[in-house]
């Protein structure tokens, strides 16, 4: 019988695995199936916290709903009537020290009309005017690869790529927008300007499908995004799944693979499915011809602090749910969520729980790195005070560190990966990288790769 190693178990990992037994079971093929995580629990960067009455994802908080990937899933696993959806409200820019609501009919900040863009409290009159002229250029000079930031500026002007949409995208992504490809952000803009002339317009066609999306955008599960994963494992009932064990080594051993692991094991493989964050498999293949793409690979970091307070939820704006930092505020963060106004989940009993984001583009990061948690706890609840006006002692706070391992999509990640897989299918056939450091960071994606990666292999098993 063949053997199907994945490493790693995280939202990939588990995917894989899922889609590799589904599918195994409907073709009457026999294939063991073996995963390995490093950590105690499965999950990877989706972990649930759950304390006095509060429910916390310090990792991802959310499932973008609309994603193909994402539905079939949670039907395969029998999940649909424990689902939560994220409450709709309207989410704030802090600018100059005031919160700003970010128009209604905007996606990431970019106004799907005029009337949208009219109602835009951040703009100055000559700013909203520099964004009419989506409508009146019509040459493209750019492709997928271009930068996204050059493309919004050159469409849309600059005051509105600063102050409105840069906050929220480049806190969705990761990164500087200039250094953001259209490809791997917003392909349908460059769509829309081909087909229609203009964003707004090709907006203005596809509202529907935005506006039905409006509602029930996020998902979530009645007790957080860790019931996916306990309900996965329950169902991989024919599998081997190690938990606490690390993958050290991975080499070519004739036809199969050989896994070192950390407990002084070996396990051998005939086929092998790499899912963790790409320095670590850069790690266990330690292979010269492979650095050079895996050191274009870039990583940001982001610090999470969440604070969890003894008071009712409604002492926040009723109709928020959160602020993205931009520029001249007093506050450190880069963004704060109202987390139990945008998750009823995650509050028991009404009461407020705020998470505060600290990225690496953050002027004060580096300090932040080296900071003790109770530091960290000191400039959050400062930051808290001056934007929110909340200066009571928390009931508790939880703080968590993702150093180097929040992938960024930069202008030469697509090269990277190319170069990457050429190597990869002339010297390791038969195993396959998978997961967020190379087709794409939202959950969806990385269902939708990790069934991807079932079916190639299940294309060549031999029956
Ligand atoms: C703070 C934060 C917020 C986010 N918010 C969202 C969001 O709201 N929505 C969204 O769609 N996405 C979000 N993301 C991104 C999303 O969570 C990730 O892209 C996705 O979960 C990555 O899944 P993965 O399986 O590819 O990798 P990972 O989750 O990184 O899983 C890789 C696994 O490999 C394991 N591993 C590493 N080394 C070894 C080894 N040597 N041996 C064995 N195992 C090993 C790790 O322990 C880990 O479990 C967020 C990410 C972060 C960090």
């Amino acid at each position: 019988m063949k053997r199907v190693v994945v490493i790693g178990g995280g939202i990939t990992g588990m995917s894989t695995m899922h889609y590799l037994q589904r599918q195994a079971q409907q073709q009457g093929l026999d294939i063991d199936l073996t995963l390995v995580e490093k950590g105690e629990k499965l999950g990877g960067k989706m972990v649930t916290r759950e304390k006095e009455g509060f429910i916390m994802e310090v990792g991802a908080d959310s499932i973008v709903a609309r994603h193909t990937s994402v539905k079939p899933l949670i039907e395969e696993l029998d999940l649909t009537d424990r689902v939560v959806y994220n409450g709709t409200g309207v989410s704030y820019i802090l600018r100059d020290n005031e919160l700003h609501a970010i128009p209604v009919e905007s996606v990431f900040g970019i106004p799907m009309n005029k009337e949208s863009l009219a109602t835009s409290t951040l703009l100055s009159e000559e700013g909203k005017r520099a964004v009419e002229k989506d409508l009146t250029i019509t040459d493209i000079p750019f492709t997928n690869e271009s930068s996204v930031g050059e493309f919004l500026t050159y469409y849309l002007g600059s005051e509105i790529v600063e102050k409105q949409i840069a906050p929220v995208l480049s806190g969705v992504y990761s990164g500087d927008l200039n250094k953001l490809t259209i490809g791997a952000t917003l392909p349908y803009l460059l769509q829309y300007k081909k087909e229609f002339g203009s964003l707004m317009k090709g907006f203005e066609a596809n509202k529907e499908s935005f506006q039905k999306n409006a509602t029930k955008k996020f998902i979530s599960f009645e007790n957080g995004l860790a019931e996916l994963f306990d309900r996965m494992e329950e169902r991989l009932h024919q599998a081997t799944i190690l938990k606490g064990v690390s993958v050290t080594k991975l080499k070519k051993q004739d036809s199969q693979y050989m896994l070192q692991l950390d407990s002084g094991e070996k396990v051998v493989a005939d086929y092998v499915v790499l899912t963790t964050p790409h320095r670590a498999a850069q790690q266990m293949l330690s292979n010269e011809a492979l650095n050079p793409s895996f050191d274009a690979l870039q990583t940001g970091s982001i610090i999470t602090v969440y604070l969890a307070y003894d008071l009712p939820n409604e002492t926040l704006p009723a109709d928020g749910t959160g602020f993205i930092v931009s520029k001249g505020n007093n506050v450190d963060c880069n963004a704060c969520t109202w987390t139990s106004k945008k998750w009823q989940h995650t509050s028991k009993n009404n009461q407020l729980l705020i998470r505060m984001f600290y990225k690496k583009n953050n002027p004060r990061f580096e300090e932040f790195r080296q900071m003790s948690d109770e530091e960290l706890v000191e400039v959050a609840r400062n930051d808290v005070k001056k934007s929110l006006n909340i200066e009571q002692q928390p009931l508790f706070v939880d703080i968590e560190k993702w150093f180097d391992l929040m992938p960024i999509y930069n202008l030469q990640h697509k090269q990277a990966i190319e170069q990457l897989e050429t190597v990869m299918e002339q010297q390791y056939p038969n195993l396959y990288l998978a997961g967020s450091s190379y087709y794409g960071v939202g959950i969806g994606l990385c269902i939708e790769n990790g069934k991807q990666v079932a079916n190639k292999i299940l294309e060549v098993v031999p029956v």
